[in-house]
């Protein structure tokens, strides 16, 4: 999971100080040098991590924090509210063209991801409304131009090449006049990468600049290679003033110190994230979500956008009437675990809801998607009649449905009391609405 390491750490440091009550100077230092070092090992920065701690204790210790009723918890807001700024204050959006096609070039080095990112990038500017096309001006990689025109044929989306053989800066102003032509609002560049910096490279991409004057240049780092990562990025910066930057294979990436020190050193925001390998799996960057996931906090707000673009919402509305007149069935229970199943991988989306993103018992829990294949495969092998009345699946029909899916009658029993707890929630949350509307309990 992302930032498990720092999160852990950090967690821990902080229930001790919730457990003493009181504070002094003394436990509020004790705690910063904990935090310190948790963010060193996190590979943030050394010198970022020096003015962060700075900060921290100004904030801290100067006002009246240590007098106050809950100065454990006010701590935790301050290093919230400074881990939130560190990587980037508020979120950043991509910057609109007044007369379009807005114009998005993508640099990076090789391996980062960049070609993936395009394609992704693309995806989810559809999703919000844009109608973008793809540009391949990679003309030195062979595999380059296939690559994103395979991608764009999975996403259904026009790329437009004119091969290997016509320099970058005239394919990007040939794309910016079929866009305009083709009514795309949108137009994103992949450029090429190279092994290492250099300097004929630069000058390329700057040429490209020159051509299209892109309203984005946004760098795509892997954040896996951490402190490399942000030394790409100064230098990028430096060449090319970047208006962003995409940090990729944060999926993998338990450390996350180039996350917290991109900002701080090159004064460039993170704009996007990589979070796997599928081209639904690049999020846009909130810093406040991320410094909340860190802190154990939860990020409920990615988690509702998630369940917002994937969940259709005809069906939901008609599994919301089924809940509310308690004929949710087992059928349903199957149809709801598939749209769950659409938003990512599990543990991911468990380190959304707050309180559960780091517990120790889940972290160890060996996320198997395949368990939900067997809860499928239990249900498909029951009636018509018994997915309607589970309440009425007694043990022959148990031993039956378990011979049918190649379970164990203890996995079917396991399957009903789970949809049977499931069932007892949903009433329980509908009896709290209604006390509520009844204005029995407050808001
Ligand atoms: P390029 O050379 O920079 O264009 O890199 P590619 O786009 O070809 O990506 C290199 C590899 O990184 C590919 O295998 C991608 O699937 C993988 N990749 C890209 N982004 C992510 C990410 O966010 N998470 C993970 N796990 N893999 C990624």
């Amino acid at each position: 999971m992302v930032f498990s390491g720092l999160a852990e750490r950090l967690q821990e440091t902080f229930k001790k100080l919730k457990g003493k009550g009181r504070l002094t100077e003394e436990d509020v230092d004790q705690a910063l040098k904990e935090v310190r070092r948790a963010l060193i090992g996190a590979d943030v920065n050394f010198l970022v991590v020096k003015d962060f701690i700075a900060k921290v204790k100004e904030r801290a210790i100067g006002s009246d924090v240590l007098q106050s009723l809950t100065p454990a918890q006010q701590v935790i807001k301050i290093v919230h509210d400074e881990l939130a700024e560190l990587m980037g204050g508020s979120n950043s959006k991509i910057e609109l063209a007044p007369a379009p096609p807005t114009v998005i070039m993508m640099v990076g080095l090789h391996g980062a991801g960049k070609t993936t990112t395009t394609a992704k990038l693309a995806n989810l500017l559809r999703r919000q409304g844009r109608r973008p096309m793809l540009v391949a001006a990679d003309i030195y990689r062979p595999a380059a131009i296939k690559q994103l025109q395979v991608l764009g044929g999975q996403l259904n989306m026009p790329v437009f090449s004119m091969g290997d053989s016509v320099a970058p800066p005239d394919i990007a102003r040939a794309a910016v006049d079929k866009a305009k032509r083709d009514g795309n609002d949108l137009i994103i560049i992949d450029t090429a990468g190279r092994l290492h910096i250099d300097e004929e490279l630069m000058a390329e991409l700057r040429r490209v600049v020159d051509a299209v004057h892109p309203n984005e240049i946004l760098l795509v780092v892997d954040s896996m290679t951490g402190q490399d990562a942000v030394n790409v990025a100064k230098t990028f910066n430096e060449m090319l003033s970047l208006t962003g930057v995409v940090l990729t294979k944060l999926d993998g990436d338990t450390r996350g110190g180039a996350a917290l020190s991109v900002k701080a050193v090159t004064g460039c925001p993170i704009k996007f994230i990589g979070m796997g390998e599928k081209l639904d799996a690049l999020e846009q960057f909130h810093p406040e979500r991320m410094a909340d996931r860190i802190l154990g906090m939860g990020d409920v707000m990615t988690l509702i956008e998630k369940a917002q673009a994937n969940f259709d919402a005809e069906q939901v509305e008609k599994l919301n009437k089924r809940i509310r007149s308690m004929e949710f069935t087992l059928d349903d229970f199957v149809q709801q675990i598939n749209q769950v199943k659409k938003m990512g991988p599990l543990d991911q989306i468990l380190g959304m809801i707050p309180g559960l993103g780091n517990m120790k018992k889940l972290k160890d829990l060996d996320f198997d998607e395949k368990e939900l294949v067997f809860v499928e495969a239990i249900i498909s092998s029951m009636t018509p009649w018994e997915r309607q009345n589970p309440q009425e699946i007694k043990g022959n029909r148990r031993k039956r449905i378990a011979r049918g899916s190649g379970t164990s009658v203890q996995d079917v029993n396991r399957l009903l009391k789970q949809f049977d707890q499931t069932r007892k929630m949903m009433r329980q949350v509908m009896d709290m609405e209604k006390n509520i509307k009844k204005g029995k309990v407050g808001k």
